[in-house]
């Protein structure tokens, strides 16, 4: 599970998170929705801990990102174990962020070796699996220039999971590819849903988002404007500021 309680953030004189307050319960899908520079991105990293929030929390899987308690108060977590804890938190961006001059089975083994979770032999074994379970069982060779937008992020998911996250986070995983590229990396995040991984994915994709969400979330200026079921959100949005969203792209 995931909960993101009075998420604040500002970048200089601009409020970007406004006070977000979020549940996703473990094994849910949620999809967060909402126009550029309405703080998507931001509350993602916030959840990752890849940005600090000025005020508010996260905890995931009952544990708070960032912080430890400490004699009832809160105390900033050391470098290291912001890294470990990262491990347990999957991030899948835009821009598939391969390493370049690894392979798509190095790519998706480094982390759990770097990590010492497991050793080299066990970590290529593994990256096997999870490249087979992306559809890649025969580009495990391959580079990423060797590799179609659609592969690298399959690859980038793959990586996502060998780490064994609790929840995956996905920032608009689409929008770098070609469309006929899209339908291949949405069928793994849905065999991922189906499966019972935790996912927050922002995309703007509505038909994924229709058919795969448990749960719809608009975030505009920083706030949640609307959340619920994907047959309330997308199909009858009650803010004026959702309908007028959704008929831009829809
Ligand atoms: P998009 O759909 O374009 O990706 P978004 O909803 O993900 O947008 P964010 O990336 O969260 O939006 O950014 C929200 C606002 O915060 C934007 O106005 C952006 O310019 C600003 N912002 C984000 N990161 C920083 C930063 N590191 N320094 C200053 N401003 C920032
Ligand atoms: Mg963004």
């Amino acid at each position: 599970s995931v909960t993101v309680t009075g998420a604040h953030k500002r970048f200089g004189a601009q409020q970007v998170l406004a006070g977000v307050d979020l549940e996703v319960p473990a094994g849910e899908v949620t999809v967060i929705l909402g126009p550029s520079g309405s703080g998507k991105s931001t509350l993602l990293r916030a959840i990752n801990h890849l940005e600090k929030l000025d005020a508010g929390h996260v905890e995931v899987g009952g544990e708070p990102v960032g912080v430890r308690r400490h004699r009832g108060r809160f105390k900033e977590l050391n470098e290291r174990a912001i890294l470990a804890q990262r491990g347990r938190i999957g991030f899948v961006f835009q821009n598939f962020n391969l390493f370049p001059h690894l392979t798509a089975l190095e790519n998706v083994a480094a982390a759990p070796v770097a990590t010492g979770r497991r050793n080299r032999a066990q970590a290529r074994e593994a990256a096997r699996d999870l490249l087979a379970r992306v559809g890649l069982a025969d580009r495990a060779g391959a580079y990423p220039r060797q590799l179609s937008g659609g592969q690298q992020q399959r690859v980038a998911i793959a990586r996502a999971l060998a780490l064994e996250p609790g929840v995956i986070l996905f920032d608009e995983p689409t929008s770098a590819l070609d469309p006929e590229l899209v339908g291949e990396v949405l069928a793994v995040i849905r065999d991922l849903a189906t499966g019972g991984t935790t996912l927050i994915v922002v995309t703007h994709e509505i038909g994924f988002a229709r058919e795969v969400a448990d749960t719809v979330v608009f975030l505009d200026g920083g706030r949640i404007v609307e959340q619920g079921p994907p047959a309330q959100v997308l199909s009858a949005p009650r803010h004026p500021r959702t309908r007028e969203f959704l008929s831009r792209v829809l």
